[in-house]
């Protein structure tokens, strides 16, 4: 039997022949990203059902030298989950919570379990799970501590890799690392677990996780504001976190040009404010306090802001229904920019206090290099990261504006550069920014990674290819549509 062959019987026997994968229809959705800007293959996709298994699978890939992608809900964004050949290890059947408890406030959970079903699993202990992404009914937990997924909760509560505790990792020669502490205090020499957090499948494949939790807020209020410029909202944000402090729990941007296109794709949606103004800021405050009401403060707080000049004007959410439609206006601004055509993106962050320059210059720089450029620059302005994507201009062939992302990426990466910023900011390196990591990180920074990547994966077979290239031909970093 061929290498390959073998492994296939191996796992066939291990698995079941229902959770091993080849037929062309089942594992295709598997070898695209979502937003079907890269494509590859794999000899099969494999579905272990637990931590046991996952080691098996990984061994018997090093015995035979093949390598092995992770995947969790496919959802991720720079092309990291899509295979290059070797098998995909999909590990959505890693789907128990294992332990819930409220007086330590943690949650022991798989790799597969959904970000929502972790979410919804502390809310009915009465706490809350903090992480919120737009994809979190398909994402998991696996894959959000790969990629150290951050998301519209971070302003309060910091990223996936503020909320980790613990972590249970199968390691590339199939061994089970067990580091499944709870411990708030936990300083016994390196912290291995911060190791995998964001290494993208590169370093080991999770399994399980222990997680914190909070309380639960006792009242939230939602408020959409219009602004003048970039630089209003940088005014307001300072003004409101010098107010409101740990109560203020998201500050999202979202430029005319993208609450033009969610209007337009999703007509039954309202308009929040008369008029036009030329960017927005939705702005939730929320409390844990019995007897304080995060709408009273958020009122007072956007009424000293339009006194002050700050705000053009504001509406607040006067239900939770309405808080549910303001905030579906910025939820939707990923999926209907792909309604615009083509558009070529940027995760970038800068430091808060250069945000706004950075968006001026940065707009300005891409405008002047194309005419009919339509920018689309949005996110999560209080924690200084910006969706800096750019939709092509009305009429252009797709496939050629997006052969321009190597240029434009030149001219935003250099700007972020400039100005202290990361060419990274919440999604990951992945496929699509490996050979930008390579231009942008630092030299010694950059070693440090390579070492890494060869001491825990010395013959490359986690996802090779993604994040740091070891071998001679790695796959291409950038889309081909
Ligand atoms: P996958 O896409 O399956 O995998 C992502 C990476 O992690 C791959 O490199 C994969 O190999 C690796 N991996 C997966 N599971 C494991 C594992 N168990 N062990 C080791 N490696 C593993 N991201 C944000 O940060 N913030 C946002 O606001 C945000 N919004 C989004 C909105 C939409 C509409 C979509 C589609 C995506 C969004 N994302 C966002 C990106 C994405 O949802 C996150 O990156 C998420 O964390 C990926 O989880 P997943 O389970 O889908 O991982």
């Amino acid at each position: 039997m061929t290498a390959p062959a073998d492994l296939l019987f191996r796992l066939t026997e291990r698995l079941g022949e229902k959770h091993v994968l080849t037929a062309p229809a089942e594992i295709a959705p598997h070898l695209r990203e979502w937003r079907g800007l890269f494509h590859g293959n794999a000899l099969a996709v494999v579905r272990p059902a637990d931590t046991g298994d996952v080691a098996f699978v990984v061994a018997a890939c090093a015995d035979a030298g093949i390598a092995i992608v992770a995947q969790g809900g496919n959802t991720g964004l720079v092309g990291g989950g899509v295979p290059h050949g070797g098998i995909v290890l999909s590990l959505g059947r890693l789907s128990y919570i294992r332990a819930i408890d409220p007086l330590s406030a943690s949650i022991t959970v798989e790799a597969g379990v959904l970000l929502a079903e972790a979410q919804a699993a502390a809310d009915q202990e009465g706490m809350l799970f903090p992480l919120s992404l737009p994809s979190e009914g398909s994402c998991t937990i696996g894959g959000n501590l790969a990629t150290n997924a951050g998301g519209t909760g971070v302003l309060a509560y910091g990223n996936m890799r503020d909320l980790v505790l613990g972590l249970e990792v199968v390691l590339a020669d199939g061994r089970v690392w067990n580091g499944l502490s709870a411990l708030r205090k936990d300083n016994a020499g390196y912290d291995l677990k911060h190791l995998f957090v964001g290494s993208e499948g590169t370093l080991g494949i999770i399994t399980a996780a222990v997680l914190k939790l909070y309380p639960k807020p006792s009242s939230r209020a939602v408020g959409f504001a219009g602004l003048s410029s970039p630089h209003s909202a940088l005014a307001l944000f300072d003004t409101l976190k010098r107010t409101a402090g740990h109560n203020l729990t998201a500050f999202e941007y979202i430029p005319r040009f993208g609450l033009e296109i969610v209007l337009k794709h999703r007509p039954a949606f309202p308009r929040p404010l008369p008029g036009d103004h030329a960017g927005y800021a939705l702005i939730e405050m929320s409390t844990t306090h019995a007897g304080a009401e995060a709408s009273d403060a958020i009122e007072t707080a956007l009424a000293a802001a339009i006194d002050r000049g700050l705000v053009e004007n504001a509406v607040i959410g006067s239900s939770e229904t309405q808080n549910a439609s303001l905030w579906a206006l910025r939820e939707n601004l990923s999926d209907v920019q792909s309604l615009e055509g083509g558009s070529i993106k940027h995760d970038v962050s800068v430091p808060l206090s250069r945000l706004a320059d950075f968006l001026d210059t940065a707009i300005a720089a891409c405008e002047a290099e194309m005419p009919g450029l339509r920018v689309c620059a949005f996110g999560h302005f209080g924690d200084g990261n910006i969706h800096f994507n750019l939709s092509q201009p009305l009429g252009m062939d797709k496939a050629t504006f997006l052969k321009e992302w190597g240029r434009f990426n030149r001219i935003v990466h250099d700007i972020v550069h400039r100005m202290g910023g990361s060419i990274a900011a919440e999604h990951g390196i992945g496929l699509i920014k490996r050979d930008e990591l390579g231009l942008y990180a630092d030299p010694v920074g950059l070693d440090l990674m390579r070492r890494l990547k060869c001491a825990l994966d010395p013959r490359d077979l986690l996802n090779p290819g993604k994040v740091i290239a070891l071998s001679a031909n790695p796959p291409p970093a950038l889309p081909k549509e």
